[in-house]
């Protein structure tokens, strides 16, 4: 077991070199294992922080750690910010000239690197393998493990041979990596790698600080060009199913003013490996894609993914989402949903031969349209289908934040089916909208329909609200379309049923795009945060690298926080800021920082209207200092779950010890209509219940962001 001054070590590892002050969730444990000499196996979600599983036993270890890894361009960014933190790690690919190659292998026989990437092609080779007999191994990681899999998203036949690896070094540990949340692909990577019997290390696949958000598609552009008004100046992704929606979309972002640029494999690669280095250097904010894009580019500061189309399975929808936020910081994943895409899969799929392959489509394509329908938490549904269990809603989701309103539709519901039975022959939903709705346009006419029983009958309902009722009865089985006949309604028997008087709740139909944003967030210094964004660029410039990769976008969200003066002490606990950054670019951020302090103390008088706490409770315990710590540094109650891998629900609580600690969390600022909340609580009837009180106002809180109110009344001295 790894005694206490090997887990300091690997702590003090964290800070001085990534510059991080505590482990996330299961990584102290898999580096632990690792040290021992053991097996793991590591499923954990994109953004996770998988890499430091493997960094710091390697750097611990004696010997090199061998790390495969997939792609050339990965490689080469890991082993740019390991350098960057004073590491000594190289790689070992095709992309290398033959005299760089035998550099990096003379250092590597010379025990002088702690990490070698290698490509898997160029570690199996007889040569590379006769050299390791003589070369000490401290361990071997194959990162994007699902590579190795055919079920998986990116199948990768260099990879099959790296079973082979645990025969030829048997006592060397080995650990897997993979971000696959799909059951099936996980047992067949552990198969193939011969790591049935590795411990195996599986996280919470949830990814707190991405809020999904799924709309009806109306018109698509506008609504996505609204999304963008909430994000100027982040990076973000659009997907669409085809290169003609992806050139059309880059098009119309561009006239709006948007820094945006198409990508899809119709492209040559020479201008596709430009448009994803200016996506990586920030020069584009948007990338509007095909599915092409994604697998290679580790940006870790994408704040949105958009489907513009859907996505052909869940899977993939976790996967593209997935490439927001890496860094813990908020992001959202929004998806257009019309039923023209699904009818557009649907007819794709009819063309798939094999009967089994097409069952198989069949259900990830409904498995996709339910999570679109869900009129319950979309986090819920997502992870539910990975099989894992949610105990409370999400409060992230657009469904949690801004539930839907359901109504009886039983008569409505049950007028449409007349409607369809009978205008009798093939007819789509718009025809009998427009039937429903009285029109006597000339197709009406022509079919003697506006003589039917039927015929306005339903012209009180608008247009789009008959849309959205026929879809939803499409979507529970109440219709079916007919492909083959331009998507013509037809009934089914559950149709019928609905005729004898059966119930049928629907969603109300609402325009638009649902986001009550309730941001919780601190007020940055949006000022200072551009200056330092300016500082960065100016920098990665003179290094001609990507930004995020000198300083990441959490440490300067969290040193736009900081007041007053500063030192290079100060910049030290900035999170990523480990001993080897602080040396290079300290002193410039330190600089910027001071400058702007001088001019805004100028302007404001500080310290003005805060009013003091008085300590109700005992002293925080340590998570709750850690909380607290990243409070401090302006982080929101979404980034701080995901950083601590806790539920908001948590975080909530802290607050409140933190409060009745007398710590200044600033209430007034997390709570929408503070002022309004705060003169009914005062007005409140001193005999009602807490129950009571809180069920009268106005304005609706959790049961977190009440106690969170009460302890701060309690704090402050009223009540
Ligand atoms: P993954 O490979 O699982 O997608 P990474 O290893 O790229 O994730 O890590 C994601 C981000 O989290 C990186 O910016 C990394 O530096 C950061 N990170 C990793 N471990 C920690 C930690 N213990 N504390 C703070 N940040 C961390
Ligand atoms: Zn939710």
């Amino acid at each position: 077991m790894a005694t206490k001054k090997v887990k300091d070590h690997a702590k003090k590892i964290l800070k001085d070199i990534f510059g991080y002050d505590v482990f996330r969730p299961m990584q102290e444990e898999i580096i632990h294992s690792l040290l021992d000499g053991k097996d793991a196996f590591v499923l954990m979600p994109t953004g996770g922080g998988k890499s430091m599983c493997y960094q710091i036993p390697s750097i611990m270890r004696e010997g090199t750690g061998i790390i495969v890894s997939p792609l050339i361009s990965l490689m080469k960014d890991q082993v740019d910010a390991l350098k960057r933190c004073g590491v000594n790690a190289a790689y070992y690919n095709s992309s290398l000239k033959m005299a760089e190659s035998k550099d990096i292998l003379d250092r590597f026989e010379a025990g002088e690197l702690d990490l070698l990437y290698v490509a898997p092609e160029r570690l199996l080779t007889k040569a590379f393998l006769k050299r390791l007999e003589t070369i000490k191994v401290s361990l071997i990681a194959v990162d994007e493990a699902h590579c190795v899999s055919q079920w998986g998203h990116d199948f990768r036949p260099e990879y099959v041979r790296l079973g082979e690896l645990r025969d030829i070094m048997p006592d060397v540990p080995m650990i897997a990596l993979t971000a696959t949340a799909d059951e099936h692909t996980r047992e067949d990577i552990a198969e193939r790698l011969k790591l049935t019997k590795a411990k195996r290390f599986i996280s919470s696949f949830d990814r707190p600080n991405i809020r999904y958000l799924i709309a009806e598609k109306r018109q698509p552009l506008t609504q996505v060009l609204q999304f963008l008004e909430d994000w100027k100046d982040s990076s973000g992704i659009i997907y669409c199913l085809s290169r003609k929606r992806v050139e059309d979309m880059a098009v119309n972002l561009q006239r709006h003013g948007i820094r945006a640029a198409a990508y899809h494999a119709g492209m040559p690669g020479r201008s596709r490996d430009r448009v994803q280095d200016d996506f990586l250097r920030d020069r584009v904010k948007v990338i509007v894609a095909t599915i092409a894009f994604g697998m290679g580019v580790d940006k870790p500061n994408v704040r949105f993914v958009i489907h513009h189309d859907l996505p052909k399975s869940i899977e993939s929808y976790y996967q593209e989402t997935g490439r927001a936020g890496r860094d813990g910081l908020e992001s959202e994943a929004l998806m257009l949903y019309g039923s023209g895409d699904v009818n557009l899969v649907r007819r794709l799929i009819e063309n798939v031969e094999n009967i089994e392959q097409r069952r198989v489509e069949v259900h990830k394509l409904n498995s996709m349209v339910a999570l679109a329908e869900a009129l319950t938490c979309r986090r819920r549904v997502l992870l539910g289908y990975f099989g894992e269990n949610m105990e409370d809603a999400c409060d992230n989701c657009d469904i949690c934040l801004d539930p839907p309103e359901t109504f009886d539709a039983s008569e409505l519901a049950s007028l449409a089916v007349k409607t369809v039975k009978s205008v009798k022959g093939d007819f789509g939903v718009g025809y009998v909208v427009d039937v429903l709705r009285g029109s006597k346009n000339a197709r009406i006419k022509e079919h003697h329909h506006d003589r039917l029983k039927v015929h306005g009958a339903g012209k009180d309902i608008n247009g789009d609200e008959w849309l959205s009722i026929m879809r939803q009865l499409i979507h529970r089985g109440y219709f079916s379309q007919d492909i083959s006949k331009r998507a013509a309604l037809r009934m089914t028997k559950k149709a019928t049923d609905l005729l004898k008087g059966e119930t049928v709740i629907l969603a109300k139909y609402k325009p638009g795009i649902k986001r009550k944003l309730r941001r919780f967030s601190q007020a940055r210094d949006a000022v200072l945060l551009k200056k330092l964004e300016a500082l960065r660029e100016k920098l990665a410039d003179k290094e001609d690298v990507a930004p995020y990769s000198l300083v990441s976008d959490v440490a300067l969200t969290e040193m736009s926080v900081l007041t007053g003066k500063v030192g290079l002490d100060d910049l030290a606990l900035i999170s990523g800021m480990g001993k080897h950054k602080l040396d290079e670019y300290g002193e410039a951020f330190v600089e910027v920082l001071n400058a702007h302090a001088d001019s805004s103390a100028s302007q404001k008088q500080q310290g003005s209207n805060i009013p003091k706490l008085m300590a109700k409770g005992p002293a925080p315990n340590d998570s709750q200092s850690h909380t607290w710590s990243l409070y401090k540094r302006g982080h929101t109650v979404v980034e701080i779950a995901a950083m601590e891998g806790i539920s908001e629900k948590t975080v909530m609580n802290h607050f409140i010890a933190l409060i009745r600690a007398a710590m200044h969390i600033e209430v007034p600022k997390l709570i929408e209509d503070f002022e309004q909340l705060m003169l009914e609580l005062d007005e409140a009837d001193p005999y009602a219940s807490l129950t009571e009180i809180k069920r009268d106002l106005s304005v609706q809180l959790t049961n977190e962001e009440f106690r969170l109110v009460l302890a701060w009344r309690e704090a402050i001295g009223v009540n």
